[in-house]
Order: C-alpha cells, then sequence, then structure tokens
C-alpha cells in the first residue's frame, strides 16, 4: 500500500480534509490544478526509487498487543479485519503490516471516532499460529505505533492444505466482544477460501465446523460484511462468492484476481479495505478518500509510465461497489479524475 510516515499522510489529508468539508465546489477547483501537475510528472516520478518509511524509533514494546479485549465504551462504530496469514498469501499480509502509518493516518481522517482490530489467520494445523491478534486501537499517531509494533509480533504461517480455516476463524469472530458498539463491519481479506467450500486441496475441518453456519452467525453478528479477494486465481474468486449472501455479492466481493502483478495486487489489497471502511462512513467518506487516492498514485506512482490511466480504471473500478444510481457515480468519478 505504502511505506511512507504517519506523518506525511497524516499532515496532507487533514488539510484535504478541512477543505473538503468547507466548501466542496473550491475544493475540486483547486484539486484540479494538484492533479494535473501531477500527471505530467509521472513520467520522472515513476523512474524514481520509491521513498522507503524509517522505521528507528516506531516499535514500542509497551504498545504491543496479541489478544483482543473490547473497544472503548464510547466508541460506536467498530472494524474488524480478518487477514490471510498462510503461505500462500504471507507476502500481502507482510504488505498490510508495513502500511501501517498509512492505514491508520487515512483511517483518522475517514472514521475518527472508531476502532479497529486485526485477526491475521491461517489453518489449524499451525496451532497457536492459526488466530494472531491485534486488539482495538483508536486512529491516530498512537495508533500507528501500536499498529507497527503488534505487527511485528505476527508469525507468518503455513497454512497446511489449500483452504484455510475461515469456517473457524469467522466463527471465533462472531464471539467476540464488542462492547457497546452500534456498528460492526467485518472485513476479510484472503486468496482463498474456508474448509469445505470446494477447493481442490482441502483436508477438511478437524472440528467439523459447518462454514454454511458461521456465515449464517456472522450475518447475524455484524452490521456488514466485505470480502477482499486478493489472490491472483478467477477460480478461487468464483469460490470466494460464496462467502456472501447472494444479494450482497455484487457489493460485497472485492475479487481482484484479474490483477497479475503481485506489488499492483498487494497495493490495491490495503486500498480496497479502506475504500470498503469509507462506504461504511457514507458517501463522503467514498468521495474523499477516492479523490485523495487517485492523488496519491499519480504523486506515487506505483503503475510505472501507465499510471494515469491504471489508476483512473482502478478508482472507476471501486466505483462499482457503490450502491448508489449510476448518474450520481458517473458525476463524483468525474469530479475525482479531472479531465
Ligand atoms: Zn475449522
Amino acid at each position: 500500500m505504502s511505506g511512507k510516515s504517519y506523518e506525511s499522510y497524516s499532515d496532507h489529508l487533514n488539510e484535504r480534509k478541512s477543505s473538503f468539508d468547507d466548501d466542496r465546489d473550491s475544493f475540486y477547483k483547486k484539486r484540479e490544478e494538484t492533479v494535473k501537475s501531477a500527471r505530467s510528472e509521472v513520467r520522472s516520478k515513476s523512474a524514481m526509487p520509491r521513498e522507503k518509511r524509517i522505521t528507528n524509533d516506531l516499535y514500542d514494546e509497551s504498545l504491543v498487543t496479541k489478544k483482543i479485549t473490547k473497544p472503548d465504551p464510547a466508541v460506536e462504530r467498530v472494524h474488524l479485519v480478518l487477514i490471510d496469514n498462510s503461505g500462500s498469501n504471507a507476502r500481502i499480509a507482510q504488505h498490510l503490516r508495513e502500511s501501517s502509518g498509512y492505514l491508520m493516518s487515512v483511517l483518522e481522517q475517514l472514521d475518527p471516532a472508531s476502532q479497529i482490530a486485526f485477526m491475521y489467520c491461517s489453518d489449524h494445523g499451525d496451532r497457536d499460529k492459526f488466530i494472531q491478534s491485534i486488539d482495538y486501537l483508536q486512529p491516530g499517531k498512537k495508533g500507528d505505533k501500536a499498529l507497527y509494533s503488534s505487527s511485528q509480533e505476527v508469525i507468518p504461517a503455513n497454512g497446511d492444505d489449500g483452504a484455510e480455516a475461515w469456517e473457524c476463524a469467522l466463527w471465533e469472530a462472531c464471539g467476540l466482544d464488542f462492547g457497546k458498539a452500534k456498528e460492526k463491519h467485518l472485513y476479510l481479506a484472503t486468496d482463498v477460501v474456508g474448509h469445505g467450500m470446494g477447493m481442490g486441496s482441502d483436508d477438511g475441518c478437524p472440528h467439523q465446523r459447518d462454514w454454511k453456519k458461521s456465515k449464517e452467525k456472522v450475518y447475524k453478528t455484524f452490521t456488514t460484511f466485505t470480502v477482499i479477494g486478493c489472490g491472483d486465481d478467477p477460480d478461487t474468486g468464483k469460490l470466494q462468492t460464496q462467502f456472501l449472501k447472494e444479494d450482497r455479492i455484487p457489493f460485497d466481493l472485492i475479487d481482484l484476481s484479474s490483477i497479475k502483478e503481485f506489488a499492483h495486487r498487494a497495493a490495491i489489497t490495503g486500498n480496497a479495505l479502506l475504500f470498503l471502511i469509507a462506504r461504511n462512513t457514507g458517501m463522503q467518506g467514498v468521495e474523499l478518500f477516492l479523490s485523495f487516492l487517485y492523488e496519491k498514485w499519480l504523486h506515487e506512482p506505483i503503475f510505472g509510465d501507465d499510471t494515469d490511466q491504471r489508476a483512473q480504471d482502478m478508482i472507476r473500478r471501486f466505483g462499482k461497489y457503490v450502491e448508489k444510481p449510476q448518474k450520481e457515480i458517473d458525476a463524483i468519478m468525474g469530479k475525482i479524475l479531472v479531465k
């Protein structure tokens, strides 16, 4: 997703958000200039090495958590993120861990009063590494340090067979303590499916847990449930539709399997997560996030010379998951993507 520091994103986003909140028209007017100049620099910037985050003083042992307790009593909206930590998805998991600064600074702008917790999951055979958790965090600078420090303690796992134990990880997620939260949002990022969902390599669940029952429980427990398919196999992408209720499949599964380059899929996975979080805060959040993301991609051109076109395609693709009339989406895209 991105390796720059918390501050560099936070300052920029903060400035953008206040101008967005003040006056939408002048926000877009000013932004037009910035976008155009960023576009003209894509070629020269993509030839330069990418900036690396300096992490020397980020780790703080006292902030490390390994268990999910419960959110602060005043928190009304919680985000719980389940990330596939098995061998095949290890690099995506690693990428997300390295992006704590970006994640927490964007979350602070999108949903400052919320809290976020993480479960890194694999398979039963990984025993104590099957589920490795990071407790509820407040978005912001301390949250960034806590997420970075706790992430360092998450150990990559093997995963045994092709399927992962999502039937059990989802079940466990439903049993957590959500305090007084009124909205509970669950996000799942994986390149596979759970036991019994149709993967060729599947040794089954040793506890005979039925994934359909876990799915039912998820829908009863959480306000929303969304899935990011972050693998490169379209057949698995089809199997992943089973995680969701039939009528939610078009909106709640972001299948990235058509993106073949690993680096791009990794970068987009984290942004897909932020997009889904933004969607759960409402249309303003979506608009703010996508307008920021387009600028970010122009400034840090991960798609090389092709960045402008591919960034535009990707932003439009996110637009497909917005549940609004097409006309309204087109109008927002027009403003965000500046002609
Ligand atoms: Zn199981």
